[in-house]
């Protein structure tokens, strides 16, 4: 399988060979390596990529953010069960009990609901390429234990979506109902440390330069942004300047 080369993990390596691609596109073949960035390196790098619909864009800006998201995960999860092995420790030095293993919280409990906080944010400009790209990325978690992808789009109801949206490790979205979940405090944004933003230039087609520049806001803790657009027209540039530090460009 091509993508072994790209250094991605086994997850998504087979998660991709269920989905029967056995090759990277170019875009992938590209953009893979670079966004994920040098192994130990501390900084991401940010992206400015053209490409169209049909060249493989939605994985290449997918594969390293999950896997960035699965590494971090291991860590967080090798970390606690250090924890809770000192504590152990700790108490049978004292002669007592272990502690107990945290217990999981009901997010359908109401007086367990905390608002969302993703570490990842995939923005799409309409309704339709934010459900293909949710797909694509339930597609590609499903070798993964544990992590969550939700679709925040207008015209679904919003209790349906407030319940998936709890856990939610990656958020693809549309901007205008995304601000309206952060505004009614279902979702906070200052986690995020990926941000993509898919067909830019549709994006400002319709009108979401604003709501952009809010997400670039409330993103406070971002490490890397991504940008894709069919064209790097000058409108496009602007924008890429404002949300992005020092962008690799990556033409197609
Ligand atoms: P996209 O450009 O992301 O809309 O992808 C276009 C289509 O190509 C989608 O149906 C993908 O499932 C498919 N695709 C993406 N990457 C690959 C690949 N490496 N090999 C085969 N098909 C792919």
């Amino acid at each position: 399988n091509g993508f072994i080369k790209l250094g991605l993990a086994p997850e998504l390596i087979a998660a991709v060979a269920d989905m029967g691609f056995t090759q990277p596109t170019t875009v992938q073949e590209k953009v893979v390596p670079i966004a994920m960035g040098e192994e130990g390196s501390a900084r991401f790098v940010d992206l400015m990529v053209s490409s169209q619909t049909g060249s493989g864009k939605t994985a290449a800006f997918l594969l390293p953010v999950l896997h960035t998201l699965i590494k971090r995960q291991a860590e967080a999860e090798a970390q606690a069960r250090a924890e809770f092995q000192r504590l152990a420790d700790e108490a049978a030095a004292r002669g007592e009990a272990p502690p107990k293993k945290p217990k999981r919280k009901d997010p359908t409990n109401a007086r367990h609901f905390k608002a969302a906080t993703p570490g990842a944010l995939v923005l799409c400009p309409t309704r339709e390429l934010a459900q293909q790209v949710a797909h694509d990325a339930i597609e590609l978690v499903r070798h993964c234990r544990g992590l969550r992808v939700a679709n925040v789009v207008g015209g679904m109801p919003y209790q349906l979506q407030i319940a998936k949206l709890q856990n939610a490790d990656l958020v693809v979205a549309t901007p205008g109902r995304l601000l309206d979940l952060q505004r009614s405090m279902q979702i906070k944004l200052d986690q995020v440390k990926f941000l993509v933003v898919d067909e830019a230039d549709r994006m400002l087609d319709l009108g979401f330069a604003d709501d952009l520049a809010e997400v670039n806001q409330l993103t406070i803790e971002r490490q890397q942004t991504m940008m894709f657009s069919a064209t790097f027209a000058p409108r496009i540039q602007q924008l890429a300047a404002r949300v992005m530090r020092e962008p690799q460009r990556v033409t197609i």
